[in-house]
């Protein structure tokens, strides 16, 4: 579904992705690991051109994305992104929020955006908050809520961020569960993550990176089982 060749990104004199391989089935769940300044959001972020690739290329399938006449609007509607931030907008409800993108883009007409909207919600679990406003809620819910809003435009493949990471610790399960759901219905995901245990039990492919190169990857077992290479080890052995 996606591959990716050669991948760089500078940003001035700094090389942050350095050579990026990789190739992403259909249905897989890939979580990317590593260090803090890695480049794991600058190769996330790359993915749907949020930043620009210095040199290398993108196909996103069958098609070469970081071509110079590409329409990068159209591929982003089959890319559904969820950030650590969660960037819902404050004067909409929830509902609102989730239909948005659906009307302004995908010109649904308003019954079909808010039967979809509905659908999801109960899909995250919060039916019951259409009418709320993102203030009211918490933070976990908040997040399932930007899921939500991700899903409303039916993307192919789902890119996460660290999407735990500014949540309070009892929170981090219910943002999880709902991507576990989604990983089990069979979406193809990237997922950028600290969540070591929801790593090993949700990814089909763990990928290690560091200073902008994958160092390491294989199925959950092999990388957190036996990791091959020392920065790796070194890594684990901090955050397990
Ligand atoms: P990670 O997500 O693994 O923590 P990032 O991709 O956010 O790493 O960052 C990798 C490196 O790139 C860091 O050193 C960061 O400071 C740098 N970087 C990221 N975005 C920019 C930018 N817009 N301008 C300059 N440097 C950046
Ligand atoms: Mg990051």
């Amino acid at each position: 579904m996606i591959t990716v060749k050669n991948l760089h990104k500078k940003f001035g004199q700094l090389h942050i992705l350095k050579g990026i391989d990789l190739e992403i089935n259909r249905g897989e769940v890939v979580v990317v690991i590593g260090p803090s300044g890695s480049g794991k959001s600058t190769f996330l972020r790359c993915l749907n051109r949020l930043e620009e690739p210095s040199s290398g290329e993108i196909h996103f399938e069958g098609e070469l994305i970081t071509g110079k006449n590409h329409n990068i609007n159209k591929t982003r509607e089959k890319m559904g992104m969820v950030f650590q931030h969660f960037n819902l907008f404050p004067h909409k409800t929830v509902l609102e929020n989730i239909m948005m993108a659906p009307l302004q883009v995908k010109k649904q007409a308003k019954q079909d955006a808010e039967a979809f909207a509905l659908q999801l919600l109960r899909k995250v679990g919060l039916e019951d908050k259409s009418g709320a406003y993102p203030s009211q809620l918490s933070g976990g819910q908040k997040q399932r809520i930007a899921i939500a809003r991700a899903l409303a435009m039916e993307p192919h493949v789902m890119l996460f961020d660290e999407p735990t990471s500014a949540l309070d610790p009892e929170m981090v399960g219910e943002v999880l569960e709902v991507m576990k759901e989604l990983a089990t219905g069979g979406m193809t995901m990237v997922i950028v993550t600290h969540e070591m245990g929801f790593a090993r039990e949700v990814g089909d492919r763990i990928l290690f990176m560091d200073q902008g190169v994958i160092i390491e990857q294989g199925s959950p077992q092999q990388v957190f089982g036996s990791p091959q290479n020392q920065r790796t080890q070194d890594f684990l052995s901090k955050v397990l």
